[in-house]
């Protein structure tokens, strides 16, 4: 058996999962950037490994090594103030996601902390676990801001056959019908009792609680249709169902008027 030959393709461009990892450690080490033999260094490229076999997207062997994990953390240098305010300038070169993801996590580092810790327990498991990176993105479901692989853990939740069946029967019980709970509406009344069951189940949890091995309480669903499914999740920074709720009733007051 010959193994794979090495390509000599040029590592592809950092994901997001994997510039919220370096940012953590850009970070931590913000006024002393680690060298290429630091155990952070050696840390994060092993996890980035990870996430790159479960990807597919690690065909180099220099795949986010110990010299690529350090460069990332120089990258980040120039959207850092308390660097470029000294009159210094960060390398010019790296991806425009870099701004973005400093953007949204660099002045919350406690948020960022626990975004990391849920992405890497989760990628441990990776294995093991439902959660398939390689697959393709569901069309029209935005990846959130804390990266696919906990976006895959949220979808992999709220698609689990056996809570989404418990979760409907609940609903009915209760309500007698089963209602969008964001625009209340209701599949049965519009289109035939024969079609009561086809609504949506959104996972509510926060991302950054996920952890593996965490059993899913029906309290932790919400039932949408799958136009308001779609709009909490259209954006990177996902909308929550009160969120929506909200937009659907202020849109329909101003219709009315
Ligand atoms: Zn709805
Ligand atoms: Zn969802």
């Amino acid at each position: 058996m010959t193994s794979a030959p090495i390509s000599n393709q040029s590592n592809p461009a950092w994901s997001r999962d994997e510039l919220v990892l370096a940012l953590n450690l850009y970070l931590l080490h913000r006024n002393g950037l680690p060298g290429v033999n630091h155990p952070d260094v050696l840390a994060l490229s092993q996890s980035l490994n990870l996430i790159g076999n479960a990807t597919g997207v690690s065909k180099n062997q220099s795949f986010r090594n110990a010299n690529g994990v350090c460069m990332k953390l120089n990258n980040f240098r120039r959207w850092d103030p308390s660097y470029t305010n000294n009159g210094r300038t960060g390398l010019a070169k790296g991806n425009k996601d870099e701004q973005l993801v400093w953007l949204e996590f660099a002045n919350d580092p406690e948020r960022l902390a626990e975004v990391v810790a849920a992405i890497n327990a989760n990628v441990q498991t990776i294995p093991a676990s439902p959660i398939d990176l390689s697959a393709a993105d569901d069309p029209g479901f935005f990846e959130a801001e804390e990266g696919k692989v906990l976006t895959r853990v949220h979808r992999v939740r709220e698609r689990d056959k056996k809570i989404v069946k418990r979760k409907k029967e609940e609903a009915l019980k209760q309500h007698g019908a089963l209602q969008c709970e964001a625009c209340g509406f209701n599949f049965s009344q519009t289109y035939g009792a024969d079609v009561e069951g086809v609504i949506d189940v959104h996972h509510t949890k926060p991302l950054h609680t996920l952890q593996p091995g965490d059993k899913t309480k029906l309290a932790d669903l919400a039932l949408l249709c799958a136009n308001c499914h779609r709009v909490v999740h259209s954006q990177r920074k996902w909308l929550s169902v009160a969120e929506v709720k909200e937009r659907y009733q202020a849109n329909l007051k101003q219709i009315q008027m």
